[in-house]
């Protein structure tokens, strides 16, 4: 079995009386000082009740937007602590500290009884988290006995607060949430019950070229829908009039093509598409669409259409495992969310085991109500993809062959000292 499903995580520690500091994801999305979405907060908890109960001193960390490395009070975690007191059922003190780890911070570490919880502000605040620089690391890592990270969303970052730190403390392992998303993922890519379906859309196919490679190797079908599907037909010689297409990709998308016939893998494309005239403006406007088997010069597709809907939903029904990043259509619009709807709809129905990628696909599924019908909805959109690209496993083989940089180690998860391998 993978060494990645071996990570060390709050199972394997004792954190009675001592202080445990806990990267979390809580970069919630915020309106006037409102959070609009706190899936990214109860995520969290599981792995704040277990250590309340163990009777830890939590200190919870996570980054908000994207401050630049100053002070932005629209972008404190102030509203994030009142929220969690909420859901928690507990007191999360908020440790004001435009240093982050300043004497505020600290006194409110030091006044801590076991099975209490505080906040740190933002931290990026600090300008040397996102440069991993030594200087914060060492002062959060001297705030603990322990670390915990938990933030999946930003485990593909090798910052302070995650790879930093833990390469400082003497015990660093990861949370529940951590676990679950290797868990789930790691099974799909390493280990799936076939047949292993896989679904990427999206505008771009740049972003996803090693997750397209990687995923033929792993998968049994390979869909491609979304805006990044033209570069593909265009390679096979069709007409894809104004359709979104990257040029500089045609001879990779070709590359593609022949590695799934080599691997007797199916390589699933639009058979018609949704066109329009214009892209809307702005995106949710009313447009009018026709579903056509070939795009004419001047139209653009701008989503799949239904003959693909019907193709794509039947490769999902007989598959065990699916996993699904990227919308099929600009489904930010009603009229040309119909495509990513029929997908969605198709996972919601299946027995198999539903992965959603995080990003826009989780977006789509929450908003279409189909959440709690998937098997997993990924808390990290580039995050899973790094891990779908199969970066885990070359941080892995680095540190087998004896890379010294914790960087170079395990920039996935953050917890480089103490993967098992
Ligand atoms: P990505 O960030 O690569 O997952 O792309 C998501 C975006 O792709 C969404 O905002 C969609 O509106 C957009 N998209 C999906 N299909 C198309 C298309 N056919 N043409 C242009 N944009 C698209």
């Amino acid at each position: 079995m993978s060494s990645l499903l071996n990570k060390k995580s709050i199972d394997d520690i004792d954190v009675k009386g001592k202080k445990v500091l806990v990267r979390c994801d809580f970069n919630v999305p915020l309106k006037n000082g409102v959070i609009t979405d706190t899936n990214r907060l109860t995520a969290a908890l599981p792995t704040i009740k277990k250590l309340i109960a163990d009777g830890g001193k939590i200190i919870l960390c996570s980054h908000l937007g994207k401050p630049k490395g100053e002070p932005k009070p629209e972008l404190s975690l102030a509203p994030v602590a009142a929220k969690l007191t909420e859901l928690l059922g507990q007191e999360v003190k908020f440790a004001a500290d435009n240093e982050v780890v300043g004497p505020n911070a600290k006194a409110a570490v030091e006044a801590m009884k076991d099975g209490d919880v505080i906040l740190l502000e933002n931290t990026r605040y600090r300008k040397e988290e996102t440069k991993n620089g030594e200087e914060f690391s060492k002062e959060l890592a001297s705030l603990c006995d322990v670390f915990v990270n938990d933030a999946f969303g930003t485990a593909h970052r090798a910052h302070c607060s995650n790879v930093g730190v833990a390469s400082i403390v003497d015990t660093a392992v990861v949370g529940y949430l951590i676990q679950k998303e290797i868990q789930f993922l790691g099974n799909a890519v390493e280990n799936p019950v076939r047949p292993f379906v896989a679904i990427l859309g999206g505008a771009k196919v740049a972003d996803k070229l090693n997750v397209i490679s990687n995923l033929l190797e792993k998968c049994d079908t390979l869909i491609i829908g979304g805006g990044m599907a033209y570069t593909f037909l265009k390679a096979q010689g069709k007409e894809v009039g104004k359709s979104l297409v990257d040029d500089s990709k045609i001879d990779y998308c070709k590359e593609m093509m022949d590695k799934a016939e080599k691997l007797g893998k199916k390589l699933l494309l639009p058979i018609d598409t949704t066109i329009t005239k214009d892209f809307p403006d702005p995106i949710d406007a009313p447009i009018d669409v026709t579903v056509v088997d070939t795009i004419p010069a001047d139209m653009q597709g701008l989503d799949i259409g239904t003959k693909t809907a019907e193709l794509y939903a039947d490769a999902v029904k007989s598959a065990k495992t699916v996993v699904w990043n990227g919308p099929m259509g600009v489904f930010e619009n009603p009229i040309l969310a119909k495509g990513t709807i029929a997908v969605a709809k198709a996972l919601a129905e299946t027995e198999a085991t539903t992965i959603i990628g995080g990003g826009d696909s989780a977006a789509a599924v929450n908003n279409l109500g189909f959440g709690d019908k998937m098997s997993h909805i990924s808390t990290g959109g580039g995050a899973s993809l790094e891990f779908l690209e199969g970066k885990p496993q070359r941080e892995i083989i680095k540190k087998e062959s004896g890379a010294d940089s914790v960087q170079a180690l395990d920039c996935f998860s953050g917890v480089g000292s103490v993967l098992l391998i």
